[in-house]
């Protein structure tokens, strides 16, 4: 009961010391995993994206410079406007013309519109004839109208197989300032495309174009994600009228892949979007990485103070119980150690039906002793004595001290015939060994009662017959072993 509850307080002492180690642990190691999370999200949201966006918005721009200052060249050659004015008679002499522009600048083509004819010139001769009506043609009436010198306009290129085209469209006028008609080249996307994929390898983002409609029009790499609507794009769908709304800002949506952070820069030359995407997760799993080893580590740390504490604790325990159940003097059990022990040693002997008897010795006229020698010369003999039982008996046999100068042996496994050898044997010892104090011998005498457990009977009634026989012994002239019949 008493051993069982201090189990317990150990327990309760472990579980506390756990608690709180674990809850130090885990505290800071996460606190300083959100610092380290929030600073990368920052530096992801705040200068990466921005920086790749701009960047690549001023290369965008870079690229389209050099087709706005070829096709205002092409509005104010004099060849261009000198053959307009004269009747557009020499078809052929217009295409070699436009073909010349598109193969010297590495155009992806080259074209014409003539006002009063309404013809589309391009390198291959008249590719048809512009209309008001046609929703195809909508972008000459418009540039027609505009009051801007020029416009930039992404449409399917008519003469090379609709493929998606960027248009620098560049008014014409005669030398009176009179509306001739409509020049300029078409560049392949193909080329912005490559600069899209260069920038997402390099800085390992997702960059594409998007439309004021919000669809993709443009991936930095072609394989698979072309024309994607972001309404119904999870995660995307639910910011993207924002996002075209605001033109230019900072988002977050998060999709299966987890978090993402979006930069958005409107193009208004396009009239497109640009959109810098990052998924997030990547960019965390280093210190996600090392937030799990340090997790470990604290869990390891935790359980070996755990362990050591226990083992501590556990030792010093077995120590005071070691303290509690031993005698000083003679470093033999003692009385109380002898209480928790016996009902378990009969308790096995009923189940083994193996015998067990005990010897109550009592040492002969030890008061005389202690009058020759003092009350310390009688300790050092008792101790003597303890030691000369010790060497007497079998390890499983169990020496308690029992009170004063009386000694009780619990032999295991000993019926009465063979525990009378044994307290022989200890008589005899103890009579033959030289005893000491000082310098000066003494002799000792031990006198010893037997009783055997008969199995059914209370520890009491076992002592109190091996008591009767010391009684007789003693009685008997000392120096004696009696047997309870
Ligand atoms: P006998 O047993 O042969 O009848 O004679 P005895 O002189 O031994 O008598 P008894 O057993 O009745 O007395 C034991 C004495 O032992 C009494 C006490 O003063 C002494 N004694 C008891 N405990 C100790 C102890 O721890 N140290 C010492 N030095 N003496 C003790
Ligand atoms: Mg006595
Ligand atoms: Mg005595």
């Amino acid at each position: 009961m008493y051993s069982a509850q201090r189990i317990f307080q150990r327990q309760r002492l472990l579980l506390w010391l756990g608690i709180l180690l674990a809850a130090g642990f885990f505290a800071t190691t996460l606190s300083s995993y959100y610092v380290s999370k929030q600073t990368i999200l920052n530096a992801i949201a705040a200068q990466e994206l921005p920086l790749t966006a701009s960047n690549i918005y001023s290369e965008i721009q870079k690229d389209l410079v050099r087709p706005v200052l070829i096709s205002s060249t092409m509005a104010h050659d004099t060849f261009l406007r000198d053959w307009a004015l004269g009747g557009e008679r020499d078809v052929d002499a217009m295409a070699r013309y436009l073909r010349e522009i598109k193969t010297r600048y590495g155009a992806f083509s080259s074209f014409f519109v003539s006002d009063r004819s309404a013809n589309y010139y391009t390198g291959e001769g008249i590719l048809k004839q512009v209309s008001p009506k046609a929703s195809r043609d909508v972008w000459y009436y418009r540039v027609r109208a505009m009051p801007e010198p020029y416009e930039i306009n992404v449409d399917p290129d008519l003469a090379n197989q609709d493929a998606l085209t960027i248009f620098v469209n560049y008014r014409v006028f005669d030398f009176d300032g009179h509306f001739l008609g409509a020049a300029g080249i078409g560049l392949t996307v193909d080329a912005v495309r490559h600069l899209l994929s260069n920038y997402q390898q390099r800085f390992q983002r997702t960059i594409y174009f998007v439309d004021a409609h919000g669809k993709t029009v443009l991936f930095g790499n072609q394989s698979g994600r072309q024309e994607i609507d972001l309404r119904a794009t999870p995660g995307l769908r639910d910011i993207v009228d924002r996002i075209l709304r605001e033109k230019s800002g900072a988002y977050q949506f998060r999709d299966s892949h987890g978090l993402h952070l979006l930069n958005v820069n409107y193009v208004p030359e396009l009239k497109w979007y640009l959109f810098v995407e990052k998924g997030v997760d990547e960019a965390l799993a280093d210190i996600r990485r090392t937030l799990y080893i340090n997790l470990a580590i604290c869990l390891g740390i935790t359980l070996l103070v755990l362990f050591l504490t226990h083992a501590v604790l556990a030792r010093y325990q077995r120590r005071i119980e070691n303290m509690a159940a031993t005698d000083k003097l003679t470093g033999l059990l003692n009385r109380q150690a002898f209480n928790l022990l016996i009902d378990k040693i009969f308790a096995e002997s009923r189940r083994d039906s193996r015998p067990v008897s005990i010897l109550l010795i009592d040492v002969d006229h030890f008061k005389s002793i202690n009058d020759r020698f003092g009350h310390a010369g009688g300790d050092r003999i008792l101790s003597q004595i303890a030691s000369q039982l010790l060497k007497g008996l079998r390890t499983s046999d169990i020496a308690i001290r029992w009170g004063g100068e009386e000694f009780l042996v619990v032999l295991k496994g000993s019926a009465l015939d063979s525990a009378q050898r044994v307290a022989e044997q200890l008589r005899l010892r103890i009579e033959q060994a030289p005893f000491m104090v000082g310098t000066q011998a003494v002799p000792v005498t031990i006198s010893i009662g037997i009783s055997q457990y008969n199995g059914v009977e209370p520890c009491e009634q076992v002592i109190s017959r091996a008591d009767a026989s010391l009684y007789a012994a003693k009685h008997g002239g000392r120096n004696r072993v009696l047997s309870a019949a």
